[in-house]
This record gives structure tokens, sequence and C-alpha cells, in this order.
């Protein structure tokens, strides 16, 4: 052994910027990261919670009140609590909602875990029992769950309109709710094995500023936002045979270097006439094909414009690469490549209507195979139609998950409540330091009807043991009814939650609580941001101001 090493000096392994952080203050760190994040977006949780307003490094403003929207804006660069972001992020991906419950539940088990901590139990007696109470919980929901049926669209109606409380679609609730479950319909397909499959591909949500929401619609088909290349050509047709096009009709680039000299008047003559005949030539193949109408992907140079007007055949030009593929769903037929090889079987079919006022082209599919609905989303402002397509796009992926898994549950923290009542049942039967963390758990979980009441301007804790005694007297579905204050069978009242986002949010939840409970020692090559030496006085990783990462001075001493 080394003189250095037997007077208990460390031997330096590490560079000097580095960091290491061990234990309990490795612990504290990790927890105290997580749980600040969550609770940046606690407070926005139902109803009644509240909204962020979220600036840009471009200065570009968004209000809203959804989680994973807000986490992702926040620009958070610390580790731990980018894994509470990733929570929200799976959330939003499996379920398209419960993002803020998730977030919330895993701020509010790590909280629970420090308490165990701090009484000494083992991390690893804490992540068996999160790990036992979770699997437990998902059971439960199963258990409580109710079954819902693609017709039953009241029910999907509530649910699509729980979804959306709080955002700003929620004005236009009822409408969009109709809108969204109409929409879900016509691309469910039942499977051979009884089973619903969903198929939100074919649908094309577009949003259009100017009009009120309430004017938005589900069209058969799609909606093309685009003019026709000339004012005189047709814009209406029953029947016609339509062209989606992805390549120009305009004259193709010779060789990069050749080079034309033109000499006389003539010869500048015959070079046009060259030019002339090559697009009279892709003309002649569009109508040699019987197209009635061209999308194209690419340009359309002016001459062919005039001929395509000439021959009575509407044009629009630079369509979008998404709405071609769209298109090709509702119509049929073939995105042609090649004008060379073109012929009738690459044509779709379909009726093409025009706005005048939207300047829209609505694109309905005639053929057997059409399929493909558009969601026509409509606001005053910018603003305005982007949160409620933010909240209608949440809404279409609850409602369409809710159809393929088929199952239901009571809102409002009644859900909530019920699991950890059966869960404190359960701890007894698991025993030893785990009965600790499955309880600790069951109250983690009722975190949700206590912000909702909170978020609400109400007691919360009274709140909470208004909805426990509920229970206890066998009413599984009394919830906390934020608009009216009561203690109500909130099923019954139309709060309405899908289970399977019920259950994705508690094994995320779980999941990254374990994941921050399991390390024992970080190991950094720069320096930890511990939120004391902000140059701007916020907290690290752009969360300043947001509920901030605070908490963090006493790192100091653990180095
Ligand atoms: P998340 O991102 O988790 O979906 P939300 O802000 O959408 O967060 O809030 C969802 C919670 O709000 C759910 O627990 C749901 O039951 C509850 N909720 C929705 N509508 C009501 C209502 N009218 N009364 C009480 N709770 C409600
Ligand atoms: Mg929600």
């Amino acid at each position: 052994m080394s003189q250095r090493m037997q007077q208990g000096q460390p031997m330096i392994i590490m560079g000097e910027d580095a960091q290491r952080v061990k234990d309990k203050d490795a612990q504290e760190y990790n927890i105290q990261a997580a749980r600040a994040v969550s609770e940046a977006v606690r407070s926005t949780l139902g109803p009644k919670g509240m909204d962020k307003m979220l600036v840009d490094s471009m200065g570009d403003v968004t209000i809203t009140n959804d989680g994973v929207t807000i986490l992702q804006e926040m620009d958070i660069d610390n580790p731990t609590a980018e894994m509470i972001v990733e929570v929200a992020e799976t959330q939003e991906d499996e379920a398209g909602d419960g993002t803020t419950t998730a977030v919330a539940i895993a701020g509010e088990l790590l909280k629970n875990a420090q308490d165990l901590l701090e009484q000494d139990i083992h991390p690893t007696a804490i992540i068996k029992g999160f790990h036992l109470a979770s699997q437990e919980a998902r059971a439960q929901v199963d258990d409580i769950a109710e079954s819902v049926e693609p017709d039953d669209t009241e029910l999907l109606q509530k649910v699509a309109e729980t979804s959306m409380t709080g955002k700003s679609s929620e004005l236009n609730k009822d409408l969009l709710a109709e809108l969204i479950v109409d929409t879900v319909k016509a691309v469910t397909v039942e499977a051979d094995d009884g089973s619903y499959v969903v198929d939100l591909a074919n649908v094309n949500v577009e949003t259009q500023t100017g009009r009120a929401t309430s004017e938005s619609e589900l069209l058969k088909g799609a909606v093309i936002d685009k003019d026709p290349v000339q004012d005189d050509m047709p814009t209406a047709f029953d029947e016609a045979d339509i062209l989606l096009l992805d390549e120009p009709i305009e004259i193709e680039e010779t060789d990069v270097d050749t080079q034309v000299n033109i000499e006389s008047p003539d010869q500048l003559q015959q070079f046009l006439d060259q030019e002339e005949k090559q697009l009279r030539q892709k003309v002649d193949q569009i109508v040699d094909s019987g197209a009635d109408v061209v999308f194209c992907q690419k340009g359309i140079d002016d001459m062919a414009q005039h001929y395509l007007a000439k021959e009575g055949i509407l044009a629009v030009r630079r369509t979008k690469k998404s709405d071609i593929a769209f298109l090709r769903d509702v119509v049929g037929g073939n995105v042609v490549s090649d004008l060379d090889s073109l012929t009738q079987a690459d044509l779709g079919y379909g009726s093409v209507r025009r706005d005048g006022d939207d300047e829209l082209f609505y694109v309905e599919g005639l053929g057997d195979e059409s399929h493909g609905v558009t969601l026509l989303l409509r606001g005053s402002t910018d603003h305005v139609v982007d949160e409620i397509e933010r909240g209608v796009e949440d809404a279409l992926d609850v409602v369409s998950t809710t159809v393929s898994d088929g199952r239901v549950l009571a809102g409002g923290g009644a859900i909530e409540v019920e699991l950890a009542r059966r869960l404190r049942g359960y701890a007894g039967s698991v025993g030893g330091r785990e009965q600790l963390a499955v309880e600790a758990f069951a109250d983690a979980v009722e975190l949700v009807p206590r912000v909702l009441a909170g978020n609400a301007g109400l007691d919360s804790i009274d709140m909470l043991v208004k909805i426990r005694e509920a229970h206890e007297n066998g009413d599984t579905r009394a919830g906390l009814n934020v608009f009216s204050g009561e203690v109500e069978d909130t099923f019954e009242s139309g709060v309405v939650e899908p289970a399977h986002a019920k259950e994705q949010a508690l094994s995320s939840a779980t999941e990254a609580a374990n994941l921050v409970l399991k390390i024992d020692d970080i190991i950094a090559a720069d320096e930890l941001s511990t939120g004391g030496d902000d140059d701007e006085g916020g907290a690290p990783g752009g969360a300043g101001g947001m509920g901030g990462m605070g908490g963090m001075g006493g790192m100091g001493g653990a180095m």
C-alpha cells in the first residue's frame, strides 16, 4: 500500500471538474430533481388546473396545460429530471393522455420513498414494494373497469369530453366530442377475433383559421388547402378521374453543361417550339389517360397550365407530399412519377368540390377501396386552433385506445381512492418492510384527488376524507366533481377515463421512481448543476420560475 493511502488520503482517479455523489446524498439529489419536475406540472392537473405560458428561445409563445408539452418545452438538462420527462413521453405515446397524472404520481412516490429512506428502510425493499403495489394496482384496475363497445356512443363521447376538459378545446367540447367519436368510428374495423382495430392513419386532421370552432366538421375524404393553377379551370366534379403526380410538368433540364448557341431568330423560334412541344406532349399524355383533375406534388409550367385549362382539366401544383399520400388512400390509383408510363389504371376516382370562402378543395373517394376521413378544425386565430388541435389529437388517441381496449373507469379521483383502499388491504399480505412501501404507494396514488381538489380551490384533505368514506361504504365510483365541489358517482356525471391510460400511468410512474431509487452513486464528468450557482438565479435546465429545483443547496457537503 502506498504512503498516501496509509495517510487516509483518497486516491485521485477522476478529473478536476468531475464530481461524485454517493449513497443518501445521491438519492436525495435525484429525488429532489425528479420532484421538482413533478411539482412543476402538478398545478395543471384536472379541469380547474392552470395553464402555463411557455416562451421558447425564439420568443414563440405556447399556452397550454398539457403535461408533455410543458415538459418538452421546459428544455430540462438535469439527467434525473429527464427521466421523469421520459415518463410523460412514454405516457403520451402509449395512451395519448394522463401525462400529468403519471408525472405527478412519480414525484409523489419519490417523496414518500424519501420518508422511508429516512427511516432507514433499504431502497431495495422500497423498490420491491413499489413493484408489487404497481402490479396489484393494475390487476385491480382491470377488476374495477367497466366495458365499453364501439357503439356506446354516449359513453365514448364522455371519454372524449373528459380528456378535453381543462383545455381550450373544452369550450366546444360537446361538438368536438361528437366529431371525435364519429371520426374514430369511421376508421374502426372489427377483427376476426371480435376485437376492434382503429386505424388513425386514415384520419387527417386539418386546421383552418378564420371561422368559429363550432363550424368544425368531419368530412369523408381529403381537404386540400390549395388553389387551382389558373382561375379559369373548372373546380367542381361529381365524378372525376384523378391523377396524383409527383413529377413536374415542366421542361426537363438538359445536361448541366449543355449550351445552346443561337445564331439566328429562326433558331430561337425552333428552340422555343421544341420546348413547347415537350410541354404539349406531357399535357397530351395526361389528356390521353382520361384524367379530369391533376394534383401535382411539383411545379407546373405556365404554358402547361394554359394547355391544361384549355382542356378543361383542373390542376393543382405543389401539393404537400403528405396530402398526395392521403389522397391516394381516398381516391385510389397510384402516385405517378413518370408521365411516359401513365395509363388509365393509375388514376383514382372521386368527387371534387371547392369552397370559395375557404379556398379549400374537398375530395371524396368514390371507389370501393376508398377510405380516409378529414377532421377539419376551425378557430379564430392560430393560437386557438393550435391548442384545439392538440386537445383533439389527444382525444382521438384516447378514444381510439378506449375502443380497442374496451375498458373505462370513473374519474375525478374515484379510481385512485378505490385503488388505494384495495392496496392498503393488500399490504398486509405482503408483510415486512415491503408492506410499508405498498402503503406509501397507496398514499401516493391518492395524490390525484388531493391535487384535483386543491387546484379547484377546495380543501384537499376534507375532500379526500369524504371520498374515502364513500368508498368504505361500497361506492366504488365516488369521486370529486370539481365543478359542483360534490362527491358523487363520477361515472354517472360523465367523468370517464380509459382504463388503459390509468394502467400505463401507474406502471410508468413506478418504473421511473424505481429507476431513480436504484441509483446510489452519481459520477459526473462535469460539475453537477445544483441550482445555487445559476447566473440568472433560476433553477438549472431552464426550469427557472416553474417550480425550479431548489433544495439542492446542501450538496456541497457531500464532496
Ligand atoms: P392528465 O395529463 O393526467 O390527463 P388532466 O389535466 O387532463 O391531466 O387531468 C386529468 C384528471 O382530471 C383525471 O384524473 C380526470 O378524472 C380528472 N377530471 C376530468 N374532469 C373532471 C371533473 N369534471 N371533475 C373532477 N375531475 C375531473
Ligand atoms: Mg388529460
